[in-house]
């Protein structure tokens, strides 16, 4: 197995909690040692089913998913992943020891959004994993985003409208990295709580009513608040070219 245990990898992008699926102990456990290494959360499942009760109480940021699963195969949890609401835009990384092309096409068919052949090395893990991440969830990624004059630099923590810095709560500033990497979208307060807040269990929704108050309150100096809408009856959606006052 080339699997090692703690590469030279280095702390690049912000913590995400990733839910290893894998009925290999001594597997389960180099990547489990590596991800938490890498500056990640790591939930470990042997089964579909565990993994069920884990994502119940928290949705995952990705999913490493073995293909040779007793129970459930991978492929068939992906494809049940996919058409469950709550979590049709986890990122899913398949894994395993197969190596043959038919199988690779049908392990992306299921939904997978990469697909990596055991042995692998940690770094190379690591390496997929960021990229899957930026492509599928760029609010996990270090990347400055800039909106409409907003700036937002995850690396520094700091906003900034039209040159001026804004001061933010964490949870508005996470909040609003959400918005900004998911614009002209709209948001349901459930949605924002599984996104920002990791849980949608144990928060009453209300919070988020909170925190869209305070998030405004904090973009008001440079009156960017006007991009946070709220849509009615839906929820919330940040948006380039705001309509209308949502005073
Ligand atoms: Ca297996």
């Amino acid at each position: 197995m080339e699997l090692s245990c703690c590469p030279h990898t280095v702390l690049t992008h912000m913590a995400s909690t990733i839910l290893v699926v894998e009925d290999e102990p001594a597997i389960a456990e180099l990547v489990a040692v590596n991800l938490s290494f890498a500056g990640h959360k790591v939930l470990r499942a042997a089964d579909s089913i565990q993994a069920d009760t884990l994502i119940r109480a928290e949705l995952p940021d990705l999913i490493l998913l073995d293909w040779m699963l007793p129970g459930m195969s991978g492929v068939n949890y992906a494809k049940k992943l996919r058409t469950d609401e709550r979590t049709r835009d986890v990122p899913i990384i398949m894994l395993t020891a197969r190596s043959q092309e038919g199988d690779k096409v049908e392990g992306l068919e299921s939904g997978a959004d990469d697909y990596m052949t055991k042995p692998f090395s940690p770094r190379e893990l690591i390496a997929r994993i960021k990229a899957v991440m930026r492509r599928r969830a760029p609010q996990l990624t270090d990347d400055t985003v800039e909106i409409a004059g907003l700036k937002l630099d995850p690396q520094t923590h700091r906003v900034s409208g039209g040159g001026q810095a804004l001061e933010l709560g964490p949870t508005e500033f996470r909040l609003l990295h959400f918005f900004m990497t998911h614009p002209e979208r709209v948001h349901s307060r459930s949605q924002l709580l599984d996104h920002v807040w990791g849980d949608h269990v144990f928060v009453e929704e209300r919070t988020v009513d909170v925190h869209i108050r305070r998030l405004r309150q904090a973009l008001t100096p440079t009156g960017h608040d006007r991009h946070v809408e709220t849509v009615r009856g839906s929820g919330y959606r940040f948006t380039a070219l705001p309509t209308e006052s949502n005073s």
